[in-house]
Protein backbone atom coordinates (compact mmCIF):
# COMPACT_ATOMS: atom_id res chain seq x y z
CA UNK A 1 0.00 0.00 0.00
CA UNK A 2 1.37 3.57 -0.37
CA UNK A 3 4.46 2.50 -2.59
CA UNK A 4 3.77 3.37 -5.98
CA UNK A 5 1.89 0.28 -7.94
CA UNK A 6 1.32 2.71 -11.17
CA UNK A 7 2.53 5.98 -12.21
CA UNK A 8 -0.64 8.06 -12.38
CA UNK A 9 -0.89 7.10 -8.06
CA UNK A 10 3.26 8.39 -8.06
CA UNK A 11 2.26 11.66 -9.64
CA UNK A 12 -0.87 12.32 -8.00
CA UNK A 13 1.47 11.47 -4.78
CA UNK A 14 4.05 13.66 -5.84
CA UNK A 15 1.35 16.69 -6.57
CA UNK A 16 -0.63 16.32 -3.62
CA UNK A 17 2.32 16.70 -1.10
CA UNK A 18 4.13 19.55 -3.43
CA UNK A 19 0.35 21.43 -3.07
CA UNK A 20 0.41 21.09 0.68
CA UNK A 21 4.18 22.22 0.89
CA UNK A 22 3.17 25.02 -1.10
CA UNK A 23 0.12 26.06 0.14
CA UNK A 24 1.65 25.70 4.25
CA UNK A 25 4.86 28.27 2.62
CA UNK A 26 2.26 30.45 1.18
CA UNK A 27 0.26 31.06 4.58
CA UNK A 28 3.33 31.21 7.10
CA UNK A 29 5.79 33.07 5.07
CA UNK A 30 4.04 35.05 2.39
CA UNK A 31 0.52 35.73 4.15
CA UNK A 32 0.71 35.51 8.40
CA UNK A 33 4.11 36.45 8.82
CA UNK A 34 4.34 39.77 6.89
CA UNK A 35 0.87 41.35 8.43
CA UNK A 36 0.22 39.58 11.56
CA UNK A 37 3.65 38.97 13.14
CA UNK A 38 2.90 41.20 16.02
CA UNK A 39 -0.82 40.28 16.58
CA UNK A 40 -2.06 36.89 18.20
CA UNK A 41 -4.05 36.16 15.61
CA UNK A 42 -0.79 35.94 13.81
CA UNK A 43 -0.19 33.14 16.13
CA UNK A 44 -3.56 31.65 16.25
CA UNK A 45 -4.11 31.37 12.19
CA UNK A 46 -0.32 29.56 11.90
CA UNK A 47 -1.95 26.88 14.94
CA UNK A 48 -4.93 25.88 13.87
CA UNK A 49 -4.26 26.31 9.55
CA UNK A 50 -1.44 23.35 10.90
CA UNK A 51 -3.38 21.22 12.48
CA UNK A 52 -6.23 20.62 9.82
CA UNK A 53 -2.75 20.23 7.63
CA UNK A 54 -1.80 17.34 10.01
CA UNK A 55 -5.18 16.41 9.88
CA UNK A 56 -5.29 16.08 6.09
CA UNK A 57 -1.81 14.25 6.02
CA UNK A 58 -2.50 12.02 8.75
CA UNK A 59 -5.83 10.54 6.92
CA UNK A 60 -4.14 10.60 3.64
CA UNK A 61 -1.30 8.52 5.01
CA UNK A 62 -4.47 6.57 7.06
CA UNK A 63 -6.22 6.13 3.64
CA UNK A 64 -3.38 5.17 1.75
CA UNK A 65 -1.73 2.82 3.70
CA UNK A 66 -4.82 0.97 5.76
CA UNK A 67 -5.91 -2.36 4.07
CA UNK A 68 -9.21 -1.28 2.05
CA UNK A 69 -10.42 -4.75 2.79
CA UNK A 70 -8.62 -7.59 0.52
CA UNK A 71 -10.33 -11.08 0.48
CA UNK A 72 -7.53 -13.15 1.71
CA UNK A 73 -6.35 -15.77 -0.84
CA UNK A 74 -7.36 -19.17 -0.30
CA UNK A 75 -4.50 -21.51 1.11
CA UNK A 76 -5.87 -24.24 -1.70
CA UNK A 77 -6.09 -23.92 -4.75
CA UNK A 78 -9.70 -24.78 -6.53
CA UNK A 79 -10.72 -25.56 -9.64
CA UNK A 80 -13.01 -22.65 -10.65
CA UNK A 81 -13.82 -23.31 -14.00
CA UNK A 82 -17.04 -25.00 -13.83
CA UNK A 83 -18.25 -22.07 -11.11
CA UNK A 84 -17.10 -19.47 -13.79
CA UNK A 85 -19.20 -21.05 -16.17
CA UNK A 86 -22.28 -20.43 -13.93
CA UNK A 87 -21.54 -17.10 -12.49
CA UNK A 88 -21.30 -15.69 -16.44
CA UNK A 89 -24.79 -17.29 -17.37
CA UNK A 90 -26.35 -15.74 -14.22
CA UNK A 91 -24.73 -12.29 -14.50
CA UNK A 92 -27.99 -10.73 -16.04
CA UNK A 93 -29.82 -11.18 -13.03
CA UNK A 94 -26.99 -10.47 -10.66
CA UNK A 95 -27.32 -8.84 -7.36
CA UNK A 96 -24.73 -7.94 -4.63
CA UNK A 97 -25.99 -10.04 -2.09
CA UNK A 98 -24.62 -12.88 -3.37
CA UNK A 99 -21.34 -15.17 -3.18
CA UNK A 100 -19.69 -14.90 -5.97
CA UNK A 101 -16.06 -15.90 -8.09
CA UNK A 102 -13.62 -13.82 -8.93
CA UNK A 103 -11.49 -15.34 -12.01
CA UNK A 104 -8.41 -13.42 -11.43
CA UNK A 105 -8.31 -14.60 -8.02
CA UNK A 106 -9.58 -18.11 -8.71
CA UNK A 107 -11.83 -17.80 -5.56
CA UNK A 108 -15.21 -17.44 -3.94
CA UNK A 109 -15.57 -13.98 -2.44
CA UNK A 110 -17.90 -12.44 -0.13
CA UNK A 111 -21.06 -10.02 -1.43
CA UNK A 112 -19.68 -6.55 -2.43
CA UNK A 113 -16.64 -7.62 -2.73
CA UNK A 114 -14.97 -6.46 -5.98
CA UNK A 115 -11.73 -7.36 -7.79
CA UNK A 116 -9.22 -4.24 -8.80
CA UNK A 117 -7.23 -4.57 -11.92
CA UNK A 118 -4.46 -2.39 -10.03
CA UNK A 119 -4.46 -4.14 -6.90
CA UNK A 120 -4.77 -7.29 -8.32
CA UNK A 121 -6.76 -8.45 -5.21
CA UNK A 122 -10.51 -8.78 -4.39
CA UNK A 123 -11.53 -6.22 -2.11
CA UNK A 124 -14.34 -5.95 0.44
CA UNK A 125 -17.25 -3.57 -0.42
CA UNK A 126 -14.70 -1.94 -2.87
CA UNK A 127 -16.11 2.21 -4.20
CA UNK A 128 -13.46 2.27 -6.44
CA UNK A 129 -9.30 2.60 -6.81
CA UNK A 130 -8.20 5.81 -6.14
CA UNK A 131 -4.55 6.78 -7.48
CA UNK A 132 -4.86 9.78 -4.97
CA UNK A 133 -4.38 7.56 -2.09
CA UNK A 134 -2.53 5.30 -4.73
CA UNK A 135 -5.01 2.17 -3.01
CA UNK A 136 -8.43 1.12 -3.35
CA UNK A 137 -11.57 2.95 -1.32
CA UNK A 138 -13.22 -0.23 0.55
CA UNK A 139 -14.06 -1.29 3.48
CA UNK A 140 -11.78 -0.73 5.77
CA UNK A 141 -10.51 2.60 4.37
CA UNK A 142 -13.56 4.78 3.44
CA UNK A 143 -13.29 6.38 6.74
CA UNK A 144 -9.98 7.93 6.09
CA UNK A 145 -10.64 8.61 2.52
CA UNK A 146 -13.73 10.78 3.84
CA UNK A 147 -11.71 12.44 5.99
CA UNK A 148 -8.92 13.01 3.68
CA UNK A 149 -11.24 15.06 1.08
CA UNK A 150 -13.28 16.77 4.37
CA UNK A 151 -10.03 18.01 5.94
CA UNK A 152 -8.70 19.17 2.29
CA UNK A 153 -11.91 20.94 1.50
CA UNK A 154 -11.70 23.10 5.28
CA UNK A 155 -7.57 23.45 4.56
CA UNK A 156 -8.28 25.19 1.11
CA UNK A 157 -11.26 27.47 2.11
CA UNK A 158 -9.25 28.47 5.48
CA UNK A 159 -5.71 29.20 2.86
CA UNK A 160 -8.04 31.02 0.65
CA UNK A 161 -9.92 33.21 3.18
CA UNK A 162 -6.47 34.13 4.57
CA UNK A 163 -5.23 34.78 1.29
CA UNK A 164 -7.82 37.30 0.49
CA UNK A 165 -8.31 38.59 3.95
CA UNK A 166 -4.56 39.98 4.44
CA UNK A 167 -4.36 40.86 0.60
CA UNK A 168 -4.21 44.72 1.25
CA UNK A 169 -2.72 44.79 4.81
CA UNK A 170 0.27 46.52 5.79
CA UNK A 171 3.50 44.91 5.31
CA UNK A 172 5.81 46.77 7.51
CA UNK A 173 9.11 47.80 5.46
CA UNK A 174 8.28 45.80 2.49
CA UNK A 175 9.54 47.47 -1.02
CA UNK A 176 7.46 47.22 -4.02
CA UNK A 177 9.36 44.66 -5.56
CA UNK A 178 8.52 42.31 -1.84
CA UNK A 179 4.55 43.17 -2.20
CA UNK A 180 4.12 42.13 -5.80
CA UNK A 181 5.86 39.01 -4.85
CA UNK A 182 3.61 38.22 -1.96
CA UNK A 183 0.81 39.29 -4.03
CA UNK A 184 2.09 36.68 -6.71
CA UNK A 185 2.29 33.88 -4.49
CA UNK A 186 -0.84 34.82 -3.22
CA UNK A 187 -2.50 34.43 -6.57
CA UNK A 188 -0.78 31.01 -7.44
CA UNK A 189 -2.02 29.54 -4.46
CA UNK A 190 -5.65 30.70 -4.83
CA UNK A 191 -5.59 28.99 -8.24
CA UNK A 192 -4.07 25.85 -6.66
CA UNK A 193 -6.52 25.89 -3.95
CA UNK A 194 -9.60 26.49 -6.04
CA UNK A 195 -8.54 23.77 -8.16
CA UNK A 196 -8.26 21.15 -5.62
CA UNK A 197 -11.29 22.38 -3.99
CA UNK A 198 -14.09 22.37 -6.85
CA UNK A 199 -12.59 18.72 -7.60
CA UNK A 200 -12.50 17.49 -3.90
CA UNK A 201 -15.79 19.06 -3.18
CA UNK A 202 -17.46 16.43 -6.07
CA UNK A 203 -15.87 13.54 -4.60
CA UNK A 204 -16.75 14.05 -1.29
CA UNK A 205 -20.35 14.79 -2.47
CA UNK A 206 -20.14 11.27 -4.23
CA UNK A 207 -19.09 9.56 -1.07
CA UNK A 208 -21.19 11.03 0.91
CA UNK A 209 -24.38 10.02 -1.58
CA UNK A 210 -22.62 6.52 -1.35
CA UNK A 211 -22.43 5.85 2.59
CA UNK A 212 -26.31 7.65 2.81
CA UNK A 213 -27.34 5.01 0.21
CA UNK A 214 -25.50 2.46 1.41
CA UNK A 215 -24.24 1.77 -2.11
CA UNK A 216 -20.33 2.06 -3.58
CA UNK A 217 -19.07 3.44 -6.86
CA UNK A 218 -18.62 0.07 -8.39
CA UNK A 219 -22.35 -1.04 -7.41
CA UNK A 220 -23.80 1.98 -8.65
CA UNK A 221 -21.80 1.77 -12.23
CA UNK A 222 -22.73 -2.00 -12.37
CA UNK A 223 -26.23 -1.33 -11.69
CA UNK A 224 -26.01 -3.67 -8.70
CA UNK A 225 -27.03 -1.68 -6.11
CA UNK A 226 -29.63 -3.56 -3.59
CA UNK A 227 -33.12 -2.28 -3.35
CA UNK A 228 -34.12 -5.19 -1.41
CA UNK A 229 -31.90 -4.22 1.36
CA UNK A 230 -33.20 -3.04 4.70
CA UNK A 231 -33.44 1.03 4.84
CA UNK A 232 -31.03 1.92 7.88
CA UNK A 233 -31.38 4.91 9.83
CA UNK A 234 -28.37 7.63 8.95
CA UNK A 235 -26.50 7.47 11.87
CA UNK A 236 -26.47 3.67 11.13
CA UNK A 237 -25.30 3.81 7.92
CA UNK A 238 -22.44 6.24 9.19
CA UNK A 239 -21.62 4.07 11.80
CA UNK A 240 -20.71 1.43 9.41
CA UNK A 241 -18.06 3.86 7.72
CA UNK A 242 -16.87 5.38 10.99
CA UNK A 243 -17.10 3.05 13.71
CA UNK A 244 -19.26 3.19 16.92
CA UNK A 245 -18.66 5.54 19.92
CA UNK A 246 -18.28 9.21 20.21
CA UNK A 247 -19.34 10.74 17.39
CA UNK A 248 -16.15 13.04 18.03
CA UNK A 249 -14.20 10.09 17.09
CA UNK A 250 -15.92 10.19 13.64
CA UNK A 251 -13.60 13.30 13.04
CA UNK A 252 -9.99 11.92 13.69
CA UNK A 253 -8.49 9.90 11.69
CA UNK A 254 -7.09 7.00 13.59
CA UNK A 255 -8.78 3.64 14.31
CA UNK A 256 -12.35 3.28 16.03
CA UNK A 257 -13.15 0.66 18.18
CA UNK A 258 -16.46 -1.86 17.34
CA UNK A 259 -16.10 -0.40 13.87
CA UNK A 260 -18.93 -2.18 11.81
CA UNK A 261 -17.58 -4.35 8.47
CA UNK A 262 -20.14 -6.56 6.67
CA UNK A 263 -19.60 -9.87 5.92
CA UNK A 264 -17.04 -11.05 8.46
CA UNK A 265 -16.87 -15.11 8.44
CA UNK A 266 -15.38 -15.55 4.57
CA UNK A 267 -12.61 -17.88 6.28
CA UNK A 268 -15.24 -20.08 6.79
CA UNK A 269 -16.87 -20.49 3.80
CA UNK A 270 -13.52 -20.30 1.88
CA UNK A 271 -12.63 -23.65 3.44
CA UNK A 272 -15.64 -25.34 2.59
ZN1 LIG B 1 -10.17 -10.98 -7.37
ZN1 LIG C 1 -7.15 -1.05 -6.08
Amino acid sequence: MGIPKDPCGFVCFMVTYSAILYADYCIIIEVLLPTLIDSLWGTFHVVAFNIFIFLMVLSHIKASFTDPGKVPLPKIAVDFSEARRGSRKKKKGKTNDEWTVCKYCEMFRPPRAHHCRVCKRCIRKMDHHCPWINNCVGERNQKYFILFLFYTVLSTVYAVSLGVGTWSYKTNGFTRTQIESRRLHIIVMFVVCVFFLLYVIWILYEQIYSVFHDTTMVEQVQNTEDMSRSPKSKVALLTEVFGAGSYIKWLLPWNTSNTIHSHEGYEIVQTV
